[in-house]
């Protein structure tokens, strides 16, 4: 199926296999970006990394030469620090988790407990230890209520892989026996509120990403046309396993550009 992107208003990106892997920028991308821009598209990057803050992400793509303002960017943390002060607005957490997990919660106006927390609240990172760990057992045990950032099992880092998010929050969940709520995608609530965030109807925009797992199934589930760019984690051959499909397959979000163009009306004549 086509999508006639000069129609859309709205664009919900996924970051890593999309914009860039690891420190390394993909092709197209810069493109991509100028093209949002010069058209006045509403945009959003949307990740599952809870550890970084939106100030880092725009710092990150800053030394790989392109320039998104701040506001731009959304992570798994502001959706839980989001869903958090909806829920139970002032409430109390037991935090693990990076900078960008603790400040969005401290943005939400929620505060730090280690005695008897609303949530205890987990992220991936580093900051995790068996004394965390334990710490956070004994919380839910006690009552609190378990949060996942994000249900990523693994995340890739330089030379293997890292247990994610998912991962870490497992063994709470086995000593505790309790289940825990993941916020992140594929979570629909995160692509519902990025919508809010654009101004823009579910009809109107288009999730992109390179998992189906993740964005295209949270992005088929809010109604939004999706695109699967290939430049990264899934092949044309993992597709076929999904009882979903996405609307369009391409090679990259460089190919977004060429579609437009191509669909312009003369388009054709000038070819
Ligand atoms: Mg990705």
């Amino acid at each position: 199926m086509k999508i006639n992107f000069n129609e859309k208003k709205g664009f919900i990106c996924d970051m890593d296999g999309v914009i860039y892997k690891g420190n390394q920028i993909l092709p197209g991308v810069t493109e991509f970006i100028d093209w949002l821009q010069q058209e006045h598209k509403n945009y959003l990057f949307l990740t599952n990394n809870s550890g970084m803050t939106p100030k880092e992400l725009h710092q990150k793509i800053m030394r790989m030469g392109l320039d998104v303002p701040m506001e731009h960017f959304y992570t798994s943390a502001l959706a839980t620090a989001q869903f958090l002060k909806q829920q139970a607005p002032g409430c109390s957490v037991f935090a693990i988790g990076e900078a960008g997990l603790l400040n969005a919660l401290y943005d939400a106006g929620i505060t730090m407990n280690d005695v008897n927390p609303d949530y205890v609240v987990m992220g991936e990172g580093r900051t995790y230890s068996l004394e965390t760990l334990t710490q956070a057992v004994n919380l839910v045990l006690g009552g609190a209520k378990l949060i996942g950032a994000n249900s990523d099992v693994t995340g890739p880092i330089e030379g293997g892989i890292a247990p994610g998010c998912r991962a870490l929050v497992a063994p709470v969940e086995m000593a505790t026996g309790k289940k825990a709520y993941f916020c992140g995608k594929p979570n629909p609530l995160m692509m519902r509120t990025g919508l809010r965030i654009l101004g823009c109807h579910s009809e109107e925009a288009v999730v992109v990403g390179d998992r189906m797992d993740t964005d295209i199934v949270a992005g088929t589930e809010s109604g939004m046309s999706t695109v699967l760019v290939l430049s990264g984690v899934s092949t044309p051959e993992t597709v076929k396993r999904f009882a979903y499909q996405p609307t369009m397959i391409l090679d990259g979000v460089g190919d977004i550009v060429t579609e437009a163009e191509s669909s312009l009306p003369g388009a054709e004549n000038a070819s």
